[in-house]
């Protein structure tokens, strides 16, 4: 899926939810980009240094998502900004934060900001992939974990408790390059 581009979606926010005032920061400017391939912890970030401020989207998190995702996480990453930025305030995901994300998920219908970008590891970043020898189904994991059971087949067929019968087996996953 073709990455969209950011800035038509963040002017569009900015008027429809932040009053234009995000576009006419200045010293320094709110910049956007997305990340490079390697940034997998995290959705999205806004940070905020003497020279630079910046939002910066994960492109390889974000990338195979629906288009809605990219709407929820660019705008958690505003909301930061107004506040840090407009509001002066220094808190992170606290009553103001709340406040703002409640009011434009009410707003409109297109998107919903949560508190946590949760979000699936590509298997392609992810290292390993464990497959469960009863069920077959396969999840991707970034590291080898040791005695972890498929939790389906647990809850399924031993009311939730571990079984060797369903331990995962662990194979390496291609390493596949997102660029
Ligand atoms: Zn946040
Ligand atoms: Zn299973």
């Amino acid at each position: 899926m073709p990455i969209e581009p950011l800035l038509p979606l963040f002017h569009r926010l900015n008027r429809e939810h932040f009053e234009g005032r995000l576009a006419a920061l200045a010293d320094p400017p709110l910049q956007l980009r997305w990340s490079d391939g390697r940034m997998t912890r995290t959705a999205g970030l806004y940070r905020r240094g003497p020279q630079l401020c910046e939002i910066v989207l994960s492109r390889p998190l974000l990338g195979p998502l629906p288009a809605e995702a990219t709407l929820s996480t660019l705008c958690h990453e505003m909301i930061h900004a107004w506040i840090d930025r407009v509001q002066g305030s220094r808190e992170v995901h606290g009553p103001q934060f709340r406040t703002c994300m409640a009011r434009i998920n009410a707003g409109q219908a297109q998107f919903q900001v949560s508190l946590r970008h949760r979000y699936p590891l590509p298997a392609a970043l992810a290292g390993w992939l464990a497959h469960c020898p009863s069920c077959g189904q396969t999840q991707a994991y970034r590291r080898r974990r040791q005695g972890l059971a498929c939790r389906r087949c647990c809850e399924r067929h031993n009311q939730g408790r571990w079984d060797a019968r369903y331990a995962l087996n662990f194979s390496r996953s291609e390493q596949a390059s997102v660029g």
